[in-house]
């Protein structure tokens, strides 16, 4: 017999960055009107699979979870399948021709419309596509739901899209040209979250120090943003993600040095150690200007950690090149880096570039700097012994029995032992006492 409507269940299955998170979130407060959440894909009759299309890799995982569903679909004929985000906007109509099991493919501008796409394909068992992108879109005043989710942190995003163009990077057209937010409703949003007790929060972009530019007559800006937020009421620790340093300027440096609960940390993604790659990448700075950056932060907040991404293998990487990456690291001694295999991606300019590196090379060379990553971030770990650091509660540590997990301002992992039951959102003391390679051990003062 059919279900009726509100007693299907949906289920949805979220790949990629914080920005895809978010809006998993926001997929989840818009049906959770109308169905009922599942806990396993295998129960659900609706399934979103927000996808991610940064690597291949990234795309890959998506592939294969729906490889899996066109086979639990075969005993559950009624079942919708939806892909959505970053591939979805990709592939558009593609993705329908290839896989005939799945009814909706939804683009990253079209996810607030998603429940109506919903009762088409049920009532008039439709398959649809739906990647439209305009630069005349706005991003919706939606409140969050405050009873889902965690209750002490939360993302918040401030603008979507990214006109860079960097030549290796797909999210320009996945996520379409840069649109800030109403400046107005991302305060009313975190006040909205603080009153409900959140304590923290990310204002989250794929390049937030532009915050405000496509913006006309704009008399605002990412600075201006940051102070306003951190004004609200009741927030305790404020972040941010992602940079590009090319649009890093005095003026956001600065609220480092003023603004008390902006954490000590900073993302700001390198790319390469090499001039003539970052600029065969289109990054539009030079590693000279990019190091004076690091200085400038370091000299507003002494404590300031900074960590990056950086990509190895980019078509005409040399070995001088690579050697320039392992020197920037050992340079900067960053806290973090992540770092990947180049990748070609479908729309980006550098499939076109010459002197395409074998995937032999770049592992070896992902391994020879992951090394050296490792054994830095193992000695700025170590420097934290002895010291007393806040750390914010998240909850019971899931990896050791018995402790509490929470991280610092810095953004670092501590597990700890205290005597008592914490909130989580509660700042504690800890004396660190052990570092180890991804986290820090301490006890509760
Ligand atoms: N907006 C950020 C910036 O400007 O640095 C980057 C955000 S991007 C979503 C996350 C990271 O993925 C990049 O910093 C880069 O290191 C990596 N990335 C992007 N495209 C890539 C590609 N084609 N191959 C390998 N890594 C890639
Ligand atoms: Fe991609 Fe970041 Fe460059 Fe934008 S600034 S194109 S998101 S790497």
């Amino acid at each position: 017999m059919e279900k009726k409507k509100n007693e299907r269940t949906f289920f949805i299955e979220s790949f990629g960055c914080q920005m895809n998170d978010r809006d998993s979130e926001i997929m989840a407060q818009l049906l959770s009107d109308s169905y009922k959440p599942s806990l396993t894909v295998n129960d659900a009759d609706i399934v979103l699979v927000n996808t991610c299309s940064i690597r291949q890799k990234a795309e890959q995982k998506a592939m294969s979870l729906l490889g899996t569903l066109k086979i639990i679909k075969k005993n559950k004929p009624g079942m919708v399948i939806a892909v959505v985000g970053c591939v979805a906007q990709q592939e558009g109509k593609k993705l329908l021709a290839r896989l005939p099991y799945v009814d909706l493919v939804l683009g990253t501008q079209n996810i607030y419309k998603l429940p109506l796409f919903l009762n088409d394909i049920t009532a008039n068992h439709k398959r649809i596509s739906a990647v439209e992108q305009t630069a005349a879109f706005t991003i919706p005043p939606y409140l969050p739901d405050v009873d889902k989710g965690q209750a002490h942190k939360r993302f918040v995003t401030i603008m979507q899209g990214c006109n860079n163009y960097c030549t290796y990077c797909v999210v320009p057209y996945t996520r379409g040209r840069e649109i800030s937010r109403n400046f107005t409703d991302i305060i009313a949003e975190v006040e909205h979250l603080t009153r409900h007790g959140v304590k923290e929060i990310t204002l989250l972009g794929q390049n937030v120090n532009s915050f405000g530019r496509d913006i006309e007559n704009n008399e605002t800006n990412f600075s201006k943003l940051l102070r306003a937020t951190a004004a609200i009421k009741g927030l305790k620790r404020l972040r941010f993600t992602t940079s590009n340093p090319k649009d890093l300027n005095d003026e956001l440096i600065q609220c480092f040095a003023d603004i008390d609960i902006l954490c000590p940390h900073f993302h700001l993604p390198v790319q390469s150690g090499s001039n003539i790659v970052l600029k065969r990448m289109n990054r539009k700075y030079t590693i000279e200007r990019y190091l004076d950056l690091v200085n400038r932060l370091r000299i507003a907040r002494p404590d300031i950690a900074i960590t990056t991404d950086i990509i190895v293998g980019f078509p005409g990487e040399s070995t001088e090149d690579f050697q320039a990456t392992m020197d920037l690291v050992d340079n900067v001694r960053y806290h973090g880096a992540y770092s990947f295999k180049y990748s070609d991606r479908p729309q980006a300019k550098s499939v076109a570039f010459d002197g395409k590196l074998s995937e032999e090379v770049k592992g070896e060379r992902l391994a020879t700097l992951q090394a050296k990553i490792n054994q830095i971030v193992m000695e700025r770990n170590q420097e934290f012994i002895g010291k007393i650091e806040e750390v914010m509660v998240e909850g019971q540590s899931r990896t050791h029995t018995g402790q509490w997990s929470g991280r610092t301002g810095s953004n670092h992992i501590v597990n700890f032992t205290a005597e008592k039951s914490l909130k989580p959102g509660r700042i504690i003391n800890i004396e660190i006492n052990e570092a180890c390679q991804h986290s820090l051990r301490g006890l509760a003062k």
